[in-house]
């Protein structure tokens, strides 16, 4: 069974029909990448999956678990993160505390135990920050470890807001934009991380992403949407092959 099937999907919003009627499978380990114009709809088919919106109608099943009327907070402990296409980190808080708060969904203590300081939650806490030190290594975030973050350049910002998500330690993790704004060489780490999540932490991956060559370079699947509905979907080559997404980038 697929990770994630998402069947007839939509969202209205008053008249502007931002999703209507997509439907999609992502299958465990995959990287599978939604592209499409600006205003197409795939944020808003990652704040459905996040459940940050209602849908109109459609179902969304996760890890064979219908959570189409689940509500936003009882998303992340099943497993699934996600990035925000305008980073979404605390500024005045450094990027280790930013990657601890990323942690929070794992809380396996409550407040007597932590008022207490229990041997339960010393233990709890060493494996967050171990989790936490691990992202660091991984996304080679150990110089930036206690800088807060309103002081650093914009491609490390899109580094830890990746590695927020990480921190999580989901099953499927969602990358909105991942690469925008990001030079050739920092676009090129992504395509890197992306892999390894994949081979090396076994995620599975759904990404919305405009950088054609990163998308080309890392996904198994494309979903080419426009106007709310799926236009193609198939291998990277197959997608951009395709009559209709050559019309819908080209705006004819
Ligand atoms: P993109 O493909 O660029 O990520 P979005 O999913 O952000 O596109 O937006 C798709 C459409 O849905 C746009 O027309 C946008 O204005 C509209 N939209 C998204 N969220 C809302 C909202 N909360 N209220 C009204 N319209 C929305
Ligand atoms: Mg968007």
């Amino acid at each position: 069974m697929s990770l994630l099937q998402v069947e007839d999907l939509a969202i209205h919003f008053g008249g502007v029909k931002a999703v209507d009627g997509v439907s999609f499978s992502v299958e465990a380990g995959e990287v599978f990448s939604i592209i499409g114009p600006n205003g197409a709809g795939k944020s808003t088919i990652f704040n459905l999956i996040s459940r940050f919106y209602k849908p109109t109608r459609g179902t969304i099943r996760f890890d064979g678990q219908d959570i189409t009327h689940l509500s936003a907070h009882q998303i992340a402990p099943l497993g699934i993160a996600r990035t925000y296409q305008n980073i979404e980190l605390f500024d005045h808080s450094t990027v280790l505390d930013n990657l601890l708060m990323g942690r929070h969904t794992h809380r396996s203590t409550n407040w007597v135990q932590d008022t207490l300081f229990l041997p339960k939650v010393r233990r709890a806490e060493r494996g967050h920050r171990q989790k936490v030190e691990e992202v660091i290594e991984f996304l080679e975030l150990e110089a930036y470890r206690d800088k807060l973050i309103a002081g650093l350049p914009y491609g490390v910002r899109k580094v830890v807001e990746i590695g927020r998500a990480l921190a999580m330690g989901p099953k499927m993790i969602l990358l909105d934009e991942p690469a925008s704004g990001l030079s050739v060489e920092e676009s090129q780490d992504v395509a890197y991380w992306v892999e390894d999540m994949r081979r090396d932490m076994g995620l599975t991956v759904l990404m919305v992403e405009h950088d054609m060559s990163l998308v080309n370079q890392v996904s198994d699947r494309v979903l080419a949407v426009a106007n709310g509905e799926s236009l193609a979907m198939g291998t990277p080559a197959e997608v951009q092959a395709d009559k209709q997404v050559q019309a819908a980038y080209l705006g004819t």
